[in-house]
């Protein structure tokens, strides 16, 4: 006998991402020294003093069932941070904390879809948008952007993208995997577009403090009186704190639709990890400087990368402004063969590349994108340097 699995759980694809992480770390543990850059997270420790407060939450014995949206000194710490960084108003009830930001992504979804509803997704994007949109019953309606437009959703695009049944926007600020960030003109052009057919944005800012070229962040709804309303906002600790393993993250969002979310997450996992909670607390409450020393470190690697791939004939990217990712146009090395092996596709290239030189990429159309890798630079400059040398000699 086997046990029927449910048909919207059958269409669910596995998250390429960790798939191709978890094809490097198959290969690593079979002895060969692989060159990481497929997933995107964060190669430092989580700094000392947030370990540290873990173990004092441990030992005071903060070991039980918290509230199920989060223990209040962490939500009012998220939105005295929002506050403080962007002048946006949030009440600790307006704040759900969860499992990692892909479950409040979830929670997102799941607390404002009906089936039928469609989801205008800006691609490429992030490999779990569309997945996790399906998995209501929605309809992710993916719209390409363009390599010379930086990868960003113009407002014609998203007006032609626009049906009756559309609900809402998915705007990936700094983007993963393109690495490109919105300017406030951009963001405000998209917003009255927002505002004028009624929808609902789901801003995922988890990259917003990892931005580059001394560029300033404009988080989406302080652009436009009223757009907190018809905003779901998303961030977390994970790629700030280089704290991926904690699993912590928030939605912010009018307190009529957190009191929904907070039902809805304590029937499914009653709350986030209580320890992970405070030290997430001593993340945000702590001092800032490992946030800008890990940035200053992102920024080296992101220009290194930029020059690497520059000198590499036929190889091209989108300038990076934020996030940790080159989003790199391979369209002119397919069609060839590598070691013998026929290589038509990126994903096929991602593998060639992995099987014969060890460096592991993610291929663009995971992300709606055929014809492009993703490289994550959130890896040491010696597995950069190495890595890079191996995709020069790879594609000669
Ligand atoms: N959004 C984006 C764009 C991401 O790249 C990630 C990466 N994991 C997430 C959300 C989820 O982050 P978390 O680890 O907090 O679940
Ligand atoms: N967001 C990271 C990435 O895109 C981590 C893996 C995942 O959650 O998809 O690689």
């Amino acid at each position: 006998m086997s046990i029927e699995v449910s048909k919207i759980v059958q269409g669910v694809e596995p998250s390429a991402t960790l798939a191709m992480s978890a094809k490097a770390k198959e290969l690593k543990s079979a002895g060969e020294t692989v060159y990481n850059l497929s997933v995107g997270e964060p190669d430092f420790d989580t700094p000392k003093h947030i370990c540290e407060a873990a173990i004092e939450a441990m030992k005071a014995g903060h070991t039980r069932y918290t509230v199920s949206s989060g223990i209040p000194q962490l939500k009012e710490a998220v939105c005295r941070d929002y506050k403080n960084r962007f002048g946006l108003d949030y009440k600790p009830s307006q704040c759900v904390v969860s499992c990692g930001a892909k479950h409040s992504l979830h929670n997102a979804f799941f607390t404002s879809l009906n089936p039928g509803d469609e989801v205008v997704l800006p691609a490429p994007c992030w490999v779990s948008y569309a997945e996790l949109i399906k998995l209501c019953g929605a309809t992710p309606v993916i719209v390409e952007t363009k390599q010379e437009d930086g990868f960003k959703l113009t407002a014609d695009a998203f007006l032609a993208a626009i049906t009756p049944k559309t609900k809402m926007l998915l705007l990936c600020n700094p983007s993963n995997p393109t690495g490109s960030c919105y300017t406030r003109d951009e963001l405000l052009a998209l917003a009255k577009i927002v505002v004028e057919k009624d929808l609902v944005v789901i801003a995922d800012e988890i990259y917003e403090r990892l931005v580059y070229g001394g560029l300033s962040f404009t988080s989406f709804p302080t652009v436009l009186d009223g757009l907190q309303e018809r905003t779901i906002l998303i961030g977390g600790v994970s790629k700030t704190y280089a704290m991926t393993g904690w699993r912590i993250g928030w939605l912010l969002a009018p307190e009529t639709f957190t009191k929904k979310v907070s039902s809805l997450q304590s029937q499914e996992t009653s709350n986030p990890c209580s320890i992970s909670q405070y030290a997430a607390l001593a993340a945000l409450e702590g001092d800032q400087g490992c946030v800008e020393a890990m940035k200053v470190e992102f920024e080296k690697r992101r220009n290194y990368v930029t020059e690497r791939i520059a000198g590499i004939p036929g190889l091209s990217a989108p300038q990076m402004d934020g996030a940790f990712y080159a989003f790199m146009n391979i369209k002119n090395f397919l069609g060839r063969s590598y070691g013998g092996v026929e290589v038509k596709t990126d994903r096929d290239w991602c593998l060639a590349l992995l099987e014969q030189k060890k460096v592991a990429t993610v291929f663009g159309s995971a992300f709606f994108a055929d014809g492009y890798a993703r490289a994550s630079f959130a890896a040491s400059m010696e597995t950069l340097e190495i890595a890079f040398d191996r995709i020069a000699e790879f594609v000669k």
